[in-house]
């Protein structure tokens, strides 16, 4: 016999909860909040599933906003300031694999039906205490099992995601499949490439917020779910670095997903060294990432290596904040620190802290980096007769280099002094016009 699970909602919810009430209505605690407190962790979004009709819902807060009304969903802003999603019970009348066409029901344990497995598929009334667990979600939990509600083949061909979404939860819970849930996991993945592009990749961001998200890569390599959307990693998960790899992701910041998405993209990198960025610039447009994130992506990976040394110089060490960027070398040296501590390499570690704080005290210092930090632009360059073209440029470029070797000569007559000699040398002959060398 399992002991009656006790909840803390927030008050916020509860307060939405006996209004939906007090207007004839049920509302029910569902999915997340009541899996997590069940197992004791702590949670901020708790949602609610209520008989009311999206309209009625909207009719009794002062404030809603409306969160995808198709599916029955509502915003209800909390007194405490958070957003509390309440959902009309559904029930899928039509699915395709990817989309299911609801239909609202009456039921609370109608809605549970349609959810995917046991362990989310508990609801909890705060109001009369009731609690429904149809498919002993609470027992599977306490046993660390994930289990498809209903028949697991069917369910998956119903919404492939729940392929991903299994993952996911069996990842972060370190929870076993059950055999009949499991095979027809492993027959469902071929289907993988129905789902768009946006689900798939709001899952991966999902699983990488998760406090180690390894567990849930490594069952996608193991059941395969790599080859389609992941193809550029699939060949990494069967080599010596994934283990690496994997490592990495979970010593860096939950917080950070990006940044682990681009430790997922290193594993891209097949013979060639270069071809690195351009497989993982493949695998972030095939996922739909923004335009910015592809941007940032394929930057941090192509200059992932090599970092700094220790041993190196300051100018070197402005030399390579320059060729990455100021903004990037911290999330460099993330990735790098999070690689070490996966090693459990203290000397890697030791390293990269001192070389680190070298970094730093040139950023501190704010010597000049990029062109745009320079004492003088190109109006200058033009005013000292150099001609309008790729000349101007090429010269700020050479003046750049100096001032990374030097950085006190960033002063405005300094440099227009050293423009003058260049021009007088013709030191940039022949590089005017025609293509260079
Ligand atoms: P978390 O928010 O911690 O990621 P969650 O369980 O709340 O986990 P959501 O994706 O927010 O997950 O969904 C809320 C609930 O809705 C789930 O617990 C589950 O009951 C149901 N659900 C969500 N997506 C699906 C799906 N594709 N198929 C069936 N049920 C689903
Ligand atoms: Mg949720």
């Amino acid at each position: 016999m399992i002991d009656r699970p006790v909840f803390h909602p927030p008050a916020a919810l509860l307060q939405i909860a006996e209004r939906l009430e007090g207007a004839g209505c049920q509302a029910w605690a569902v999915g997340g909040a009541i899996r997590d407190a069940i197992l004791g962790l702590p949670r901020a979004d708790w949602d609610l599933a209520t008989d009311a009709r999206p309209e009625e819902v909207r009719q009794l807060f002062r404030r809603t906003v409306p969160l995808g009304l198709d599916h029955g969903t509502v915003g209800v802003p909390g007194e405490d300031g958070s957003m509390y999603e309440v959902t009309t019970f559904r029930l899928d009348v039509e699915t395709d694999g990817r989309h299911a066409v609801v239909e609202f029901a009456t039921d609370i344990e109608d809605d549970l039906a349609r959810r995917d497995f046991t362990i989310n598929a508990i609801a909890w009334r705060p109001t009369t205490e009731d609690l429904r667990d149809p498919y002993q979600g609470i027992e599977d939990l306490k046993a660390g099992v994930l289990r498809a509600v209903g028949e697991p083949a069917g369910r998956f061909e119903e919404d492939y995601l729940r392929v991903l979404r299994a993952f996911r939860f069996a990842g972060a819970y370190d929870l076993t499949i059950e055999p009949e849930t499991e095979s027809a996991l492993r027959s469902a993945v071929a289907h993988l490439g129905r789902l768009s592009a946006e689900r798939v990749r709001e899952e991966l961001l999902k699983v990488l917020s998760a406090e180690a998200p390894s567990r849930s890569l490594q069952m996608y390599a193991d059941y395969g779910a790599l080859d389609g959307w992941y193809q550029e990693i699939a060949a990494a998960a069967s080599g010596h670095g994934w283990d690496q790899a994997l490592g990495a992701i979970d010593a860096l910041n939950s917080r950070r997903k990006f940044l682990r998405v681009v430790r997922v993209l290193l594993c891209a990198g097949g013979d060639e060294e270069e071809e690195l960025a351009e497989r993982a610039e493949t695998l972030l447009r095939r996922l739909k990432f923004s335009n910015l994130d592809i941007r940032r992506g394929t930057h941090l990976v192509t200059h992932y290596r090599p970092l700094v040394h220790p041993a190196d110089g300051s100018a070197s060490i402005r030399e390579w904040l320059h060729t990455v960027g100021t903004d990037f070398s911290r999330d460099l040296f993330r990735l790098h620190f999070a690689a070490a501590r996966a090693a459990g390499s203290d000397d890697s570690q030791r390293a990269l802290v001192y070389t680190w704080r070298r970094v730093h005290e040139e950023l501190v210092e704010g010597s000049p980096v990029s062109v745009a930090q320079l004492a003088v632009d190109g109006t200058d360059l033009l005013a000292q007769g150099l001609p309008k073209g790729p000349l101007v440029g090429l010269m700020l470029d050479e003046l750049l280099a100096q001032v990374i070797d030097a950085p006190e000569r960033n002063e405005r007559e300094v440099l227009l002094e050293s423009v003058r000699e260049l021009i007088e040398l013709g030191g940039l002959d022949g590089l005017d016009g025609g293509p260079e060398e």
